[in-house]
């Protein structure tokens, strides 16, 4: 049987992205994904991003190669059996997350260390669908993963340390800064950066245009508006995190949702990764046309550069 160091479950934006950093720094990383299409996809995108790490003259070519074949696609969950450690990266949504925690119970061996890349939802509640919550723990990366050093580590009611011990030993050497957090809702970015985005919608539904939102934001010090960061984010995504922690807290107005967020999810416009947000994308996920409030006064040639240092909790200067 083939080593493997880490299994990630999810191959979407996070998952895609824990596994090319991990794989980067010499891990044997499987990746599964419970829709193939969406396997190959983020198989795909590791490929895009180190090859422009090449270009960029980031990664040499042997490091690119090697890089490479330490990543593996798993087409089912069986396949992780010999992982000595998972990170969960499915959809923002409990059901699916206990769903995963239940099969990876009948997966994966006894020691194994499961972990959550949730934002919002509380770790005692995933590894309630876990017969071995003790295994279980919040390792929470923000995006894009390759540009930002934050990892949250949470330990739910009933997490053993010897977990904790382990979800930040592998933080530290994925390069990472791990920094504790309690078990509430939301954690610490993501409570914080609620009513950055609540309050943008709000203004937004007053009359004011996105563009001119995140143009003011980015002027104050911001390194991006929210309606940039919702775009890349994604707006389903955005909308589940609030979700979640409004819901958490017993609806409590200050975190409550926009209808904007449930209209635009309705829609299927859901940021950069469908083309459509806020903003308009190309394929190559670059911004077209559409934000030419947005340029006055301010040059849109830092692109790429511009997003490294984001996150989904909220712009680097909110920190
Ligand atoms: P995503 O939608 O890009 O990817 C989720 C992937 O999970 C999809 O490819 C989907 O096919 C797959 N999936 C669905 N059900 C599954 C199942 N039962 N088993 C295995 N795979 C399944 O979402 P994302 O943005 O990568 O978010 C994943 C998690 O990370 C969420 O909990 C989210 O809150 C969290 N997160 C997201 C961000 C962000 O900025 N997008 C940042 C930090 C944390």
């Amino acid at each position: 049987m083939v080593t493997m160091d880490l299994a990630i479950v999810g191959a979407g934006t996070m998952g895609a992205g824990v596994a090319q950093v991990a794989v980067t720094r010499g891990l044997a990383v499987t990746l599964y994904d419970a829709v193939p299409t969406a396997l190959e996809r983020g198989v795909q995108r590791i490929h895009e991003a180190l090859g422009r790490d090449v270009q960029r003259g980031r990664l040499s070519a042997e490091e690119h190669d090697t890089a490479l074949a330490h990543l593996c696609a798993a087409r089912s969950l069986d396949d992780l059996a010999a992982a000595p450690f998972v990170l969960e990266a499915a959809p923002e949504d409990l059901g699916i997350k206990r769903e995963v925690f239940a099969g990876l119970d009948g997966v994966c061996a006894p020691g194994a260390i499961l972990a959550s890349n949730t934002s919002s939802i509380p770790i005692t509640a995933i590894a309630a669908g876990s017969m071995h919550p003790g295994r279980v723990a919040g390792m929470h990366f923000f995006n894009p993963v390759p540009a930002l050093p934050l990892v949250e580590v949470i330990a739910g009611h009933l997490t053993d340390e010897a977990t904790v011990a382990a979800v930040i030993a592998l933080a530290r050497r994925l390069g990472k800064t791990p920094v504790r957090a309690r078990d509430t809702p939301g954690f610490i970015v993501n409570r914080v950066a609620r009513p950055f985005y609540g309050e943008a919608l709000r203004i937004l539904a007053e009359g004011t245009d996105a563009a001119t939102v995140d143009r003011v934001m980015r002027a104050a010090g911001f390194k991006m508006g929210p309606f940039e960061l919702m775009d890349l984010i994604g707006i389903d995504v955005n909308f589940a995190v609030t979700r979640s922690v409004y819901e958490a807290f017993f609806g409590e107005p200050r975190y409550r949702p926009h209808p904007i967020q449930a209209q635009m999810v309705a829609a299927g416009t859901l940021g950069r990764k469908t083309g459509q947000g806020f903003y308009s994308y190309d394929d190559a996920g670059h911004e077209q046309g559409g934000g030419q409030s947005r340029n006055e006064g301010q040059s849109r040639n830092e692109g790429q550069s511009r997003n490294e240092g984001q996150n989904e909790g909220g712009a680097d200067a909110q920190r």
